[in-house]
């Protein structure tokens, strides 16, 4: 069976793994990401964590087929572009940089895309021809499989689901837009949410640095202004995934990320009526909405998956 090197690259921490084609991972090596290192290190500490990963499983790079990478984006191709949090990665080609340190051909994709095809063949997509991966998190993003293939768009970026415009006027984002569905429905604006309305809430006034997984708590403990904050929020991304539906017509969404995983039934049953109000009642016949299956190596499976595919 062929190996792969599987690397997730994300703001706060890097996995590395190693692989095969059924998806189940034999190694994963972890660092904590500094956004202050300069190109060149990054590369570098990859190659030697991903070196002594191959080690320690009595291998060599020479023994797999191909990496896999997840990143955050924009991309362009396999180019880094601006990043929020990984400025003086800008310009960073992934794939020239590994492809030339490790031998191995590199493919690459953003962080939400990666996942969703980490899904789509290992989790809660497997046996869709069209599906769509949703994360709800910090940000909000997708990964669009569709015809049995991953669709990534011209340069990399398909998928930027959390910045579509739902309120021109609304609460700016980090892109210099209004009233993206990000800055409505993520787990951040949950959170700002119920910070802003702490003292009217019994729940959430006990409770010292609210976040979205505590408003997710005071809505499933019936708390009426968390459930208020909870189905505004659910009812702007049910909006945003009729789209989706219109477009794309999935036979499934899955529901990924912090909060979007661990959302109860409730919530999935409020962004389906969403849906089914907004979108034709003939693609909204076929379409479930299901939690993410692959919990928190998502990431470093959807970059496995990437290799996978890519291979085959
Ligand atoms: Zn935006």
């Amino acid at each position: 069976m062929a190996n792969y090197i599987a690397i997730d690259v994300g703001g706060t921490k890097i996995a590395i793994g190693a692989g095969n084609e059924r998806g189940e991972l034999n190694a994963v090596e972890f660092m904590a990401t500094d956004p202050g290192w300069s190109q060149d290190e990054v590369l570098e500490r990859i190659v030697r964590t991903a070196d002594r990963m191959c080690q320690r499983l009595g291998l060599s790079t020479k023994d797999f087929s191909r990496v896999g990478l997840g990143t955050p984006g924009p991309l362009d191709g396999p180019v880094l572009l601006e990043t929020s949090n990984l400025h003086g990665w800008k310009g960073l080609n992934w794939a020239e940089g590994l492809e030339s340190r490790l031998k191995l051909p590199v493919s690459v994709e953003n962080d939400a895309t990666a996942a969703g095809v980490g899904e789509w063949c290992y989790g809660a997509g497997r046996g869709a021809r069209d599906c769509i991966y949703v994360t709800v998190s910090t940000g909000i993003g997708a990964g669009i499989i569709a015809n049995g293939m991953l669709y990534s768009g011209s340069r990399g970026n398909a998928g930027e689901f959390g910045h579509l415009v739902m309120d021109p006027d609304g609460v700016s984002c980090a892109a210099g837009h209004r009233g993206c569905l990000e800055s409505l429905a993520s787990g951040s604006a949950i959170g700002r949410n119920g910070r802003a309305q702490q003292q009217a809430s019994e729940f959430l006034r006990k409770i010292a640095r609210i976040e979205a997984k505590d408003v997710m708590n005071g809505y499933v403990a019936g708390d009426p202004i968390c459930v208020n904050i909870i189905q505004a929020a659910a009812d702007r991304l049910a909006l945003g995934m009729s789209y989706l539906v219109n477009l794309f017509n999935p036979e499934r969404i899955i529901l990924g990320g912090g909060v979007g995983t661990h959302a109860p039934q409730s919530y999935r049953d409020r962004l389906m009526e969403g849906i089914s109000r907004w979108a034709l009642p003939a693609l909204c016949e076929t379409v479930r909405i299901v939690p993410a299956a692959l919990g928190e190596d998502s990431g470093v499976i959807g970059a496995l998956a990437l290799a996978v595919t890519a291979s085959s």
